[in-house]
């Protein structure tokens, strides 16, 4: 197919690497060149501005940070909405907002332009290594066109419902047990750290008990604190526990395990973490206990 990828980062150069490697034609734009001109050695096309990405292509493809950025790379002076074929399609993995992706949703309706939101779990490796999960919502005939797309960036894809926003409300449910999970390891650490019981000891036993890659991953970072680089940045970790708040209030389903996790990012933010990984978070319950 002949696809748009607009935003190069951590995430998205892995994932559109693997679509060149699939055989779509990908023309890449990111607002820092650099990146795009390293997958111009690996055959990606590069365009000027998102727009002129989008020129003849049946699908743009956007992993951007936030909603921010998702907002300028599509609404801007030659953005997504402006260059994008009537009939094509624009699939958004970043993780954004319920209501930006329903605000999405409805622009590009009214621009005869098809949307779906197609967040993915899985870090920056998992992306380079084609073993993404992708959960997909929207129109069944648009998810049908882009089903070669997620086949090119994940070991298996989910669809969540008709309506994109659903997609988005499954990844930040996805990244709130995550989180609370590198909480309750921070806080496990302490305790066992305090108890003169090495925490390498308590993986193997976690690992044996849940026998999950997710646990064994992020118990092992969080033991071993190997917080830099980050993989996955604290910042954006702050934005998704904040973006998880306010869908848990469009719906009135309170969420005080996400509220507490709120408060330990910003603890985190203020103690100067905001740029290692996530899961430095735990740090936050080591203070607390004097560690
Ligand atoms: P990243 O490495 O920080 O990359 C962010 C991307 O957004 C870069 O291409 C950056 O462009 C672009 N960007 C940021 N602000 C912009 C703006 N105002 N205008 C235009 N472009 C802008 O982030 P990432 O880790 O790839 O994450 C991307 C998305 O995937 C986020 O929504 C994140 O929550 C989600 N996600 C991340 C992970 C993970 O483990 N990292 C896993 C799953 C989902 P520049 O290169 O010019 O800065």
């Amino acid at each position: 197919m002949k696809i748009a990828f607009i935003g190069l980062g951590r995430m998205g150069s892995g994932m559109a690497r693997n679509l060149l490697r699939a055989g779509h034609q990908v023309t890449v734009y990111n607002r820092t060149r650099q990146k795009s001109e390293a997958l111009a050695k690996e055959g990606a096309h590069v365009a000027d501005s998102p727009a002129a990405a989008c020129r003849d292509a049946e699908a743009a493809i956007s992993m951007l940070a936030d909603d921010r950025a998702v907002e300028e790379m599509v609404f801007g002076d030659s953005g997504i909405a402006a260059g994008l074929e009537s009939n094509a399609v624009h699939m958004s993995s970043s993780t954004i907002s319920t209501a930006f992706a329903r605000m999405l949703a409805s622009e590009h309706r009214q621009r005869g332009q098809a949307y779906l939101s197609a967040p993915v779990f899985g870090r920056p490796e998992a992306a380079e290594a084609k073993k993404l999960l992708v959960v997909s919502a929207g129109d069944p005939q648009a998810l049908d066109r882009c089903r070669p797309l997620f086949d090119a960036i994940s070991r298996a894809s989910f669809v969540a419902g008709t309506e994109p926003w659903q997609a988005n409300a499954v990844k930040l449910c996805g990244n709130f047990m995550i989180a609370s999970m590198m909480e309750t390891f921070g806080e496990a650490f302490a305790l066992l750290r305090k108890s003169n019981v090495d925490p390498h000891f308590f993986l193997e036993v976690i690992n044996a008990l849940f026998g999950s890659p997710v646990y064994a991953n992020y118990s092992a970072i969080i033991a071993n604190e190997n917080f830099q680089p980050a993989s996955f940045g604290l910042k954006l970790g702050l934005k998704d526990i904040r973006l998880t708040l306010q869908a848990a209030e469009e719906c009135a389903a309170p969420m005080p395990i996400a509220s507490l996790l709120r408060d330990q990012f910003l603890s985190a933010v203020a103690h100067g973490q905001e740029e290692a990984d996530w899961s430095s978070v735990a740090k936050v319950a080591a203070r607390n206990a004097g560690l």
